[in-house]
């Protein structure tokens, strides 16, 4: 067993990743501890004093299998997942989706913690993890105050964030070649990074008129209507002067339309988001219109005016650490050996990823009590891929992801190029639960 504690884990938060890792190491024969400091201490967004409760919408996403969501959904159940072992017997009709009765589903998840045998509770808020056990930090988007100073403390200022500030993904395919060109502002560089989305006057004057009368999501009564300089959303920016944006994010200067040799109105410039320039991402232009008016919007631009969106923009309160930097493979904190974190605050987004990456954790803990080799899902699944994203994305513009096909690099699946998006999402999807079956039954062989 392990240098840190036989069979003994301390887990601090309950909520979607803390409550399947809970789940996975006691179902394994593990002991756990839960330190939760709901309902004494509360977050701003939380209202119980339920394990994994869900603030805001009540759902977990489609069941396509063919989805993102859906494969990820695939492999949780076969590691046993307790979300989703739940979540069907109190869901509610939402048409491919998965949604719950909110309720119900936080009262089942709590009974099953409480009532383990290998798991015990305390109602308290923690202000650093013990380090003479293995502990798993799970304090999700809103840790306490003491919490994540000691979260800065460790990792350095510079590698926590607390705001969210995201600008929409594309699919690179989406984007209409007709009206778009490669080209670094100035030339500079000796490979063209960007992707531009010119405009001419009244391209861009019917833009601004759309985005100043698209809906907004509204403030929740902890966030603060204030943004720093760096991460204004683009609506705001454009109530500030029709011409701001055009000196702002779409500035033109630097850049000349191939089709005409001369400088456009107004640019849109798109960065590849992954190595295998699959999906681009809209630079500065994070948002809070709905997702909804975002596609409404954002379609007014030429080049994307038949754009899938693999992810919305968003700006909200989060705490979350730059993973790559700070996190190893197995999603223990670098240099601090018995530390482990789990959840939305490794840079993962969404209930059903907190989740996965809260059981993926678990996963790694449980191979190190039983002294096994780290034995990571491979990249060609989506929790390989959720993986890879917040211990190996770039470090610089780090910035929190859902499950979405860009996260998944082509390079795994070369037989897909070229075919319609069905078919090669269809392939995919396959390819990745024989993958993930592989390895599975591989770590089960072993014990797991
Ligand atoms: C306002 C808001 C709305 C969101 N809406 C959605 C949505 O609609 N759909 C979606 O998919 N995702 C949504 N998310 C994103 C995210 O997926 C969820 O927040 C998800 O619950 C994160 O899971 P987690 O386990 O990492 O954190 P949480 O589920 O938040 O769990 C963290 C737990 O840690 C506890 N805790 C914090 N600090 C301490 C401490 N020091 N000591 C002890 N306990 C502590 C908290 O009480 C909480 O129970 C939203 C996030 C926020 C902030």
């Amino acid at each position: 067993m392990s240098e840190a504690g036989v069979q003994d884990v301390h887990i601090i938060g309950a909520g979607l990743a803390g409550s399947e890792a809970a789940f996975f190491l006691a179902e394994r024969g593990i002991t756990v501890t839960i330190h939760e400091m709901r309902p004494q201490t509360m977050t701003p967004a939380h209202s119980t004093g339920d394990c994994a409760e869900l603030v805001c919408s009540n759902s977990f996403k489609s069941t396509n299998p063919n989805s993102a969501h859906g494969m990820l959904k695939t492999e949780m159940n076969e590691m046993g997942s307790l979300v989703l072992k739940t979540a069907p017997s109190v869901a509610v009709p939402a048409g491919d989706a998965l949604a719950v009765d909110r309720k119900l589903f936080s009262e089942k998840i709590t009974q099953a913690l409480h009532t383990h045998p290998n798991i015990s509770f305390f109602h308290e808020e923690a202000s650093k993890p013990r380090r003479d056990k293995i502990t798993l930090v799970a304090t999700g988007p809103l840790t306490s105050p003491a919490l994540a100073e000691w979260l800065a403390k460790i990792t350095g200022n510079e590698d926590l964030y607390f705001y969210d500030a995201i600008a929409p993904i594309v699919e690179a395919s989406s984007v209409d070649p007709l009206y778009s060109f490669s080209a670094n502002r100035y030339d500079k560089g000796d490979e063209a990074a960007y992707l531009n989305c010119p405009m001419n006057k009244e391209q861009y004057e019917e833009f601004i008129d759309t985005l100043l009368t698209a809906r907004c999501v509204p403030p929740r009564a902890f966030e603060k209507e204030k943004f720093y300089a760096g991460c204004q959303p683009i609506e705001a920016i454009a109530q500030t002067g029709r011409e701001s944006l055009r000196f702002g994010p779409m500035k033109p200067v630097g850049l000349a339309d191939p089709r005409t040799g001369e400088r456009p109105h107004a640019v849109l410039q798109l960065r590849t988001e992954n190595r295998s320039k699959t999906a681009f991402n809209l630079v500065g232009f994070q948002t809070k219109l709905t997702y909804g008016e975002q596609s409404r919007v954002f379609r007014r631009i030429p080049a994307l005016r038949n754009a899938e969106f693999l992810r919305f923009g968003s700006i909200h309160r989060n705490t979350y650490v730059c993973g790559p930097r700070v996190l190893r493979p197995d999603l223990s904190v670098k240099g601090e050996p018995t530390v482990y974190l789990g959840g939305q605050i490794t840079g993962v987004e969404g209930y059903l990823e907190s989740a996965a990456c809260g059981m993926l954790a678990a996963h790694f803990i449980y191979q190190r009590i039983r002294e096994q080799p780290h034995d990571a899902p491979p990249a060609d699944t989506t929790l390989g891929a959720l993986l890879r994203h917040v211990t190996g994305a770039e470090e610089k513009n780090y910035q929190p992801s859902g499950m979405h096909f860009g996260l998944l690099d082509p390079l795994f699946f070369p037989d897909v190029t070229g075919l319609p998006k069905d078919v090669s999402r269809q392939k995919m999807a396959d390819h990745a639960r024989i993958s993930f079956a592989k390895w599975w039954e591989r770590m089960r062989a072993r014990g797991d």
